[in-house]
Formats: structure tokens, sequence, C-alpha cells
């Protein structure tokens, strides 16, 4: 089943279009998975978590994938982000065929067009927040001045600014996310994938962490994809597809 949905900018609210259901110019998509295969190859025998799937996301969309545990809703957000690879099929994604690149270039296209959120933050613990968002930016080369200057940009952005010589053991666990988010952002990327990104957190903090994930997608015009259990944060999303039985189908909490 191919999953399209309509042209959705990154102000447009599910409510706002179900009003306005005016037409939009066709655009490209953003993401396109087709005929999508993963197999695993256990002591077991073969594992095939999809085979045909297909997906399309319009540039600006935000999308929830829910479905249950093992589903294999992280291993398609790996091949989405060239993490990992699928046994068959092709994963266009920011125009690129992801599929096809080479590790080196997997890397290179992951930190320009890809900012990955993960449930545990990842931090390096013997660097201060600023470091850590200043890291991507050194692995692209940017002056050690440079990359400070913005990291400490993004640390403004998620509301730290008077956090940046802080090591993650000293910060809160919403805070630690919060800095993730400034490092998976740092270099500006298209795509903001974000799996179970406040599955760590309790309700309140969660909340807190799923509003400026909400905030940054509109006001740096990102793609979102975020794998969630939180049926009531995916129900801000856009719209909500859940992975069952190795196919997407769009879903109505
Ligand atoms: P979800 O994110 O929906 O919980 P995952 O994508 O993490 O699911 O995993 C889906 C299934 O694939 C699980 O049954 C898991 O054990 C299996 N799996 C994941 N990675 C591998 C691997 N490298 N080798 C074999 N099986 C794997």
């Amino acid at each position: 089943m191919t999953q399209t949905s309509p042209a959705a900018t990154p102000q447009t609210t599910r409510s706002a279009r179900a009003e306005e259901p005016r037409p939009q110019a066709a655009q490209a998509p953003i993401i396109q998975l087709q005929n999508l295969e993963k197999t695993y190859t256990t002591a077991r025998g073969a594992l095939t978590l999809f085979s045909g799937l297909n997906l399309e996301v319009q540039p600006g969309e935000m999308v929830a994938i829910v479905g249950q545990s093992g589903a294999g809703k992280s291993t398609l957000l790996h091949i989405l982000g060239a993490l990992d690879a699928p046994t068959a099929g092709t994963v266009t994604c920011a125009s690129v065929n992801v599929a096809q690149l080479s590790p080196r270039e997997g890397a290179a296209f992951r930190n320009r067009e890809i900012g990955y959120v993960w449930q545990f933050h990842y931090l390096l613990p013997e660097f201060t927040a600023l470091e850590n968002v200043a890291m991507p930016l050194l692995a692209r080369g940017l002056r050690k001045s440079e990359a400070l200057a913005a990291a400490a940009k993004w640390l403004g952005e998620v509301g730290l600014e008077d956090r940046g010589d802080h090591r993650p053991g000293e910060l809160s666990g919403g805070e630690q996310q919060r800095v993730a988010l400034a490092r998976a952002l740092v270099n500006n990327p298209r795509l903001l994938l974000a799996d179970e990104p406040t599955g760590d957190l309790d309700e309140s903090t969660a909340g807190c962490v799923f509003d400026l994930i909400e905030r940054l997608h509109a006001s740096h015009g990102l793609t979102s994809i975020l794998v969630t259990h939180n049926m009531e944060l995916a129900a801000r999303c856009s719209r909500i597809l859940r992975l069952e039985s190795g196919r997407l189908a769009a879903y109505t909490p």
C-alpha cells in the first residue's frame, strides 16, 4: 500500500487541513520508499520484517509511526536514515538514492541531511553540553570557534543557553534530550528522525520535549518522522502510520 499524503506545509495542522480542503500544488516527496524489503538472517532462519513496503512523505510533514514492539519501526527509521540497508527496494530521501550510498557517502549524507534523536540521548559524558552540540560541526571540518558559536546559538534555541558548560551528568533527563535535539539539528538538516524521543521521560517532561520538537519542526521547515508508543503525542502529528505485519497503514487513534 502506498501511503501518500496531501502536501503539507510545516505550519499546516490536521484540523486546518480538514477545514480548508483547498487543492495544493503537487510537490515532490522528500521521502519515497518503493517495494522495500528487510530480511534478517538469524540462527533460526530468515526473519522478514517487511516486504513490498511503500511510503511517500511530503516536505513539511510530521509523521508518527506506531506499532507493537518488534514490528520493525526502528529498523525502518535506520533504513530511512542510511544507518541500515534494505534487503531490496529503493529508498529515496532528500533526492538521494540512499540504498546505493557507500559507507563514506552515507556518513556525509547523514551529517548533511538528517538529524537523529533517540530514546537515550547518547551525549558524550566527558564533554560539556556546548561541546556535544558542536560535535557534528567539528566532524564536518568547521573551525572550533565557529562550531562553538553555532552550538551556543542552538543551545539558546532549546532554552539551555545557561547550561553550555554543564556535562550531561549534570543535566536533567529533559535537558539532556534538549541538548540531543540541538546536536541533531546543528547542521540544519532537512529531516528529523526520532526514535521514541520521549520514551525515557516522565509524562510532563515528555510533553515539554514534544512541544519543543513541534516548535523546531515548524520554525526550521523540517520534515519529521517520529516513532512513538505515546498515542497522545502521535495524535499531534500531521498523520499517523501503523506498522503491522510488514505493512504501513494510516491509523486513527
Ligand atoms: P521495533 O522498533 O518496532 O520494536 P525493531 O526494528 O527494533 O522493532 O526490530 C524488529 C525485529 O527485528 C525484532 O524482532 C528484532 O529482534 C529483529 N532484529 C532487529 N535487528 C536485528 C538484527 N541485526 N539481526 C536480527 N534480527 C534483528
